[in-house]
């Protein structure tokens, strides 16, 4: 019991819970702590600096070199005095990483005499050197030069690491020309776009609105994974996914850890990765076990957008460090094990005004009814006339596993209402008409506009299968995947919707000039969306194969593979859209579509390697042993004149070994061949096809062979973890 596999097994089985020290401290007492947030700010900062960056953040407008360096003095006395020695700009470059370099605050001043200083400068801008970042062609390699710049509305904080604090300053990423290289970056221009459009719409209602914030609560799923386990199968460790493993015979049939009691050791994981959460302001709120074995999710209270998704890529940092203390390791892989249900990271998104008023939580009267359903219908008229691009902003290689498998939402997108609100639409679109209504037909609508009730019960039916539901007092997109940076998902979002309520407006007020009365051209304008955008409503079973056909018979998109799915991002369309919103221009969208096409093809080539180095080094030669046993069995009978019946099933194991070790060399032989072919497809979207339709294809032929020769072989002789081990011990 030398290989690999059994070591991990013994480490895996003799792991003792770490033990909680409860140490009684209420979270609320430790909140934020690490968080250089508005309350420690206004201690630090004298009051006119104070105001003047309180300002700028709401305004969005740049901070003067002069209140920076005050900021900057402030921020070092705090994080000094927490213990920390360095600072690092902290970004989100295409990678779909975070990225940090620290810096230490240590100086050498005249005379070699050491002090800590941190400047202005520092906190504004850096240039960290970008010619390992993605870039997508914009960087040309005379001009590596990228800069990082200070985004003061997301708070700076202090990230531990052992015994070592850094101060961490949340920063965009752009290239020298001005470019943005990150996630960041277009996400506030998106949110700004939002904001500007919504507040125009809400000055129909209420003319306090000033301000509108997109607001996002991600859900967070998982696996966890022993870590010795993880160590002895090199496809997870280069891949994140098994790309071998015979099913389980026990898997998640009977259903029995969904929000099933919580493993001690996994228990001791959570608790521990909580406290730094909360002590980095992440405001966690719930934690379960999800319908997989070994699958859990967590999930913050909502936030603005930015921050949301700032919390949340700092969240899956702080889990895998946790993880290590814990002898886990954390999959975020959309798509570990085959079989078993993947991993999503449902978006639940909404907009809250100055107000405090949810715009997609219906109110208490026609007038407040009325601006919820404006921002209801807008987000489906919105969601219909750019569904493909929203499927691009969710497309993936790992996401590829999960989206159309019989589990998450499919690749087709469709909007779930709940039955009340399916029913007053339809009745909007008979009574509303085009022409003058009369009074009665008017007290009709608005009665009927007026009776929805505050708290929709009906969502409680909770349609799972739909990529992008409505829930009550928001709407759930669930096609995003478990390990994507969800700027992605909500740069598409914001921006669709802020291009349809400017055009919303438009309409409105083309009517206004017409004297037509204002309810009634809200009315007329939100109908004629019923109208267009009914096709993409969908009540029904997502995962059937019912609703392929007649989503087909409807006219929309199926895209099942990403390189085909990332085409929409360089349409004249999409173009258009992202220029006049002023979120992306034609270069950047370039770029990213060649990005996101590279990813694709390094993450495809890797799987392939691996896979074929798995079968020649691992797989096979465990086969060629116990053949050999059975062989040594078989000659040893004979020898001693045992008749042939007798070793009649030995002989045919040997010969099915030998048929699946050829199986397997020949699909070997073939994606050794196609890799030599796919790097040579100069064309970026070209090269993602050809990984995809001609490498990918023998992925689980191959894996067909290893998997039945995993059944075949002789347990002790197998060198990977099961994935029985991998899915159970804990
Ligand atoms: P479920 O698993 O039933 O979908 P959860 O409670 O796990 O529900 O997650 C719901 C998420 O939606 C939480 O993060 C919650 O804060 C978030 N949420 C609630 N209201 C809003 C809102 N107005 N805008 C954005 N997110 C919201
Ligand atoms: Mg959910």
């Amino acid at each position: 019991m030398t290989t690999m596999r059994f070591r991990a097994l013994e480490s895996a089985i003799s792991r003792v819970p770490e033990k909680r020290i409860s140490s009684g401290v209420k979270i609320s007492d430790y909140f934020g702590s690490n968080v250089f947030d508005k309350d420690t700010m206004q201690k630090f900062l004298s009051k006119e600096p104070f105001n003047s960056v309180m300002s700028a953040i709401e305004s969005g407008q740049q901070i003067d070199r002069k209140v920076a360096e005050q900021v900057a003095s402030s921020m070092k006395a705090w994080a000094m005095s927490k213990g920390a020695s360095h600072y690092t700009h902290w970004f989100q470059p295409l990678t779909g990483l975070t990225a940090e370099k620290h810096d230490s605050f240590f100086e050498l001043a005249e005379g070699n005499k050491a002090i800590e200083n941190f400047s202005g400068s520092a906190l504004v801008q850096q240039e960290p050197d970008a010619s390992s970042f993605p870039s997508g062609g914009i960087r040309n390699t005379f001009e590596a030069r990228g800069y990082t710049a200070w985004d003061p509305s997301s708070p700076a904080f202090i990230m531990e690491s052992g015994n070592g604090k850094t101060l961490c300053i949340p920063t965009i990423f752009v290239s020298y020309t001005g470019e943005t290289l990150d996630y960041k970056a277009p996400l506030l221009k998106a949110l700004h776009a939002l904001d500007k459009a919504a507040v125009d719409v809400c000055q129909y209602f209420d003319k306090n609105v000033t301000h509108v914030n997109a607001t996002l609560g991600i859900e967070q799923e998982y696996f966890l994974i022993d870590l010795a386990l993880y160590n002895a199968r090199p496809d997870l460790l280069l891949t994140g996914r098994t790309l071998f493993g015979n099913a389980s015979a026990k898997g998640q049939q009977l259903e029995d850890h969904y929000f099933g009691s919580i493993p001690e050791r996994v228990y001791a994981f959570m608790y521990d990765f909580e406290v730094e959460a909360f002590k980095l302001g992440i405001p966690l709120k719930t934690r379960h076990n999800e319908v997989a074995p070994s699958q859990f999710e967590c999930a913050p209270v909502f936030e603005e957008t930015n921050l949301a998704v700032d919390h949340n890529q700092l969240l899956m940092d702080v889990m895998e460090k946790v993880a290590r203390r814990h002898d886990f390791k954390v999959l975020f892989h959309e798509k570990p094990y085959a079989g078993i249900n993947g991993s999503g990271k449902h978006n639940n998104w909404s907009m809250i005004t100055n107000t405090g008023k949810n715009l997609l939580s219906p109110g208490k009267t026609p007038k407040t009814n009325l601006q919820f359903l404006t921002f209801f219908i807008n987000t489906i008229k919105a969601v219909y006339d750019h569904a493909d691009l929203l499927r691009a902003s969710i497309a993936s290689a790992p996401n590829d596993h999960r989206l159309g498998a019989n589990e998450a939402p499919p690749a087709i997108m469709s909007i779930f209402l709940g039955s009340q609100l399916s029913v007053l639409l339809d009745e909007i679109e008979t009574k509303v008409s085009s022409r003058k209504m009369t009074a009665e037909e008017k007290t009709d609508v608005k009665l009927n506009i007026g009776k929805i009730p505050e708290i929709l019960l009906d969502n409680t039916d909770r349609n799972r299968t739909s990529p992008f539901a409505f829930t009550g007092n928001k709407f759930e997109f669930r096609a995003v995947g478990s390990s994507a940076n969800c700027a992605s998902a909500m740069l598409v979002l914001n921006t669709i919707v802020a291009n349809q309520l400017t055009d919303f407006k438009k309409e409105v007020e083309e009517l206004l000039t017409k004297n037509v009365e204002k309810s009634e051209a809200i009315l007329r304008t939100l109908r004629s969306y019923i109208v267009t955008s009914k096709n993409i409503r969908f009540e029904g079973n997502g995962y059937g194969e019912e609703w392929v056909k007649e989503a087909k018979r409807r006219g929309l998109s199926n895209i099942k593979t990403t390189p085909l799915a990332l085409d929409v991002y360089v349409s004249k369309k999409a173009k258009q859209l992202f220029e006049h919103s002023g979120v992306l221009t034609d270069r950047e969208l370039e770029a990213r579509h060649e990005i996101l096409l590279e990813t694709y093809a390094k993450k495809i080539d890797i799987e392939a390697r691996v896979s074929v180095d798995m079968v020649l080094n691992s797989i096979i030669p465990a086969a060629i042993k116990y053949q050999n046993k059975l062989i040594f069995n078989v000659k040893g009978m004979r020898d001693i004149g045992i008749k042939q019946d007798n070793y009649a099933t030995q002989v045919e194991i040997i010969e099915k070994i030998s048929a699946h070790i050829s199986g397997i060399k020949d699909c070997a032989d073939k994606i050794s061949n196609e890799l030599d072919k796919a790097s040579a497809v100069e064309h970026a979207r070209e090269r993602a096809v050809y990984y995809c339709d001609k490498v990918k294809r023998y992925f689980d032929e191959i894996r067909n062979h290893a998997d039945i020769l995993e059944q075949l072989i002789e347990d002790e002789l197998w060198p990977l973890p099961k994935y029985r081990e991998m899915l159970f011990i804990k």
